[in-house]
């Protein structure tokens, strides 16, 4: 089969490679399509943790497609169902999974190698992350599941509530599922700051009722500005950097939250105003990854269209461009997903 190894570091060759075999318990997947992410496109631009993804690798973890082989033992799922399954699945009995903590969880499976004509889905991830998909909804939309769970998990953590204000620093596809998920809920304005005019506008199509260039003015002044002197009820940052992180502390107003939802790289420290913390009764989270439940949870409201993630997917290309598409990804203003179509 056809398969994009990464090497290293912008390393990514599109090459034959033996297509998985299946044993016991294990089921192939032929994938439809598989969509770009962010964390793909750090693996991409900077490698990642090790313990998560070891490269050489297929890497790419956002996928959906028909199950063409089964491994014997599994009265679930059958040939030619379409599903979409991972990229984690928890053990279920360390001690993070018996406090319900199941993103955490101490032994995790994680499943990458979307970015091929094949994917072998392990046991575990069968037996609990692993759905069937709507007739009525594409692969594409369902390879979105994933980030989805991810936003809703940090979305219940931080208790966004109906008639929030809400701040969210990126309006990259991360930052835009944030956004979706918090209108939902019943965010009664919601403010999106990022550097780049296109993206906010964007971000304004897909209902933001305010934006911010923080290129252009004052953050933290624009949007106290924006809510009556205050601040949001919940800030969330969406990008990954110390300076954001610290910045989404300022615009949250007292007693509200602070979702820190990027991943900054190790090692990396904040400052926090202890005032603010302590006589503003701010809460600060970080959240990290998701859970089975936030998985099923999110391909349910992208089946229901309840959360449209359709016009997220701003680009489709074939397998053997994925290079091409990374690049576009790094420099692009304006491309939000591209679907990778084996
Ligand atoms: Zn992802
Ligand atoms: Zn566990």
């Amino acid at each position: 089969m056809k398969g994009a190894m990464l090497y290293g570091v912008k390393d990514l060759q599109v090459e034959d490679v033996e297509t998985p075999k299946v044993t016991t318990g294990e089921v192939l997947v032929k994938v439809k399509a598989a969509t770009t992410c962010g964390t793909d496109l750090k693996i991409f631009q900077r490698g990642y943790l090790e313990k998560i993804i070891k490269l050489p690798a297929i890497f790419g973890h956002e996928w959906a497609g028909d199950v063409v082989e089964i491994g014997g033992g599994l009265e679930w799922p059958r040939k030619g169902m379409r599903v979409r399954a991972g990229n984690s699945a928890p053990c279920l009995r360390c001690s993070m999974c018996q406090k319900g903590k199941y993103n955490l969880c101490e032994n995790m499976i994680w499943l990458w190698g979307a970015y091929a004509e094949y994917i072998k889905i392990p046991a575990r991830m069968i037996l609990v992350n692993m759905q069937e998909i709507p007739q009525h909804i594409s692969y594409e939309e369902a390879a979105i599941t994933e980030p989805l769970a991810c936003v809703l998990h940090g979305v219940e953590e931080a208790r966004v509530k109906l008639g929030d204000t809400v701040a969210i620093v990126g309006a990259g596809p991360i930052g835009l599922l944030h956004l979706l998920t918090v209108k939902k809920i019943g965010a009664t304005k919601t403010i999106i700051i990022d550097l780049v005019d296109e993206r906010l506008e964007f971000a304004e199509k897909l209902g933001a009722d305010a934006t911010v260039n923080a290129g252009k003015v004052d953050v933290v002044e624009t949007v106290k500005q924006m809510t009556s002197g205050y601040g949001a009820d919940v800030a969330i940052e969406a990008i990954g950097l110390p300076s954001t992180w610290e910045q989404a502390v300022k615009l949250a107003r007292k007693g509200g939250t602070v979702l820190e939802f990027g991943g900054c790289p190790p090692g990396t420290e904040i400052k926090v105003n202890a005032e603010m913390l302590h006589y503003g009764e701010l809460t600060v989270l970080g959240t990290f990854h998701t859970t089975p439940l936030h998985f099923r949870k999110a391909l349910n409201l992208i089946a229901s269209r309840a959360i449209d993630v359709r016009s997220l997917i701003t680009g489709k290309m074939r397998l053997e461009e994925i290079k091409k598409a990374f690049e576009i990804l790094a420099t692009s203003k304006s491309e939000i997903k591209i679907a990778i179509n084996p």
